[in-house]
């Protein structure tokens, strides 16, 4: 496969911006394809992208899609497919930033609701192995994180971004127990925002835009495993994420 200079534009745009929805991705291949002379084909993104992916596997990187959490749109995300570590940070980041990262990692996989709160990762500034943080270079530092792309914050809680989540799942498949990684019945993605089953016993957990579209055909609303009616309401995330829509 030719890699045209098209394609390396649509690689280093995607460097710098990590990830990007589907219509950004659209546009972004019509004008890499323009600006370069290049043939265009509107419908041919995915053929677009196979020939990058081509070309990113000698670096250890992938295009990767995925549905977001909030709203089910897909993402274009750029991953790592290297290795276990949080190599993409690593060249971003000093040791004691990346280590107060990891740990906020740990609080956010631990909680119920994939969230940290912001007074709960500054209070671990002063106590970093490496070397501490101040409050305020700790708060600069999460600015930044949200800026980057690797954590959203709302209302002072912070939780992983998509993009973080679709470069980071093997580093979370392989750091955090099963308990702590949770996964949506219906696409196996990790689920950070998802919705429960109202059996106590049965642990299956499923995406808010998965749960929509799964049981949308349904006419009873069952649990994919263990068959239990489905509880038919959704949590508040969901909710929030769908008011939002209808605005
Ligand atoms: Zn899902
Ligand atoms: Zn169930």
């Amino acid at each position: 496969m030719v890699l045209g200079e098209g394609h390396q534009r649509f690689i280093q745009t995607m460097m710098i911006r990590g990830i990007v929805n589907e219509q950004e991705a659209k546009t972004l291949h019509q004008h890499c394809c323009e600006v370069h002379k290049e043939h265009y084909v509107a419908d041919k993104l995915e053929e677009f992208i196979q020939v990058v992916n081509s070309k990113l596997e000698a670096l250890n990187m992938q295009i990767r899609t995925r549905a977001s959490e909030d709203n089910g749109m897909t993402c274009y995300a750029l991953v790592n497919t290297a290795n276990n570590e949080l190599t993409r940070m690593s060249s971003d980041y000093a040791d004691n930033e990346l280590e107060l990262f990891r740990r906020t990692m740990d609080l956010i996989m631990s909680s119920d609701d994939s969230t940290a709160s912001s007074t709960d990762i500054l209070n671990m500034a002063d106590s970093l192995q490496t070397r501490k943080l101040t409050k305020s270079a700790a708060e600069c530092l999460l600015k930044r994180m949200v800026s980057d792309n690797w954590l959203v914050e709302k209302q002072g809680d912070y939780s992983l971004s998509t993009r973080c989540v679709m470069d980071m799942e093997p580093y979370i498949r392989t750091m955090y127990d099963e308990e702590q990684v949770k996964v949506c019945a219906v696409c196996h993605c990790l689920a950070f925002k998802y919705q429960i089953c109202a059996n106590p016993l049965c642990t299956v957990k499923i995406h808010n835009p998965c749960a929509e579209k799964y049981f949308k055909k349904k006419a009873v609303q069952r649990c994919p495993g263990c068959s239990e009616l489905w509880p038919n309401k959704v949590r508040a995330e969901c909710r929030q994420s769908l008011s939002q829509r209808q605005r």
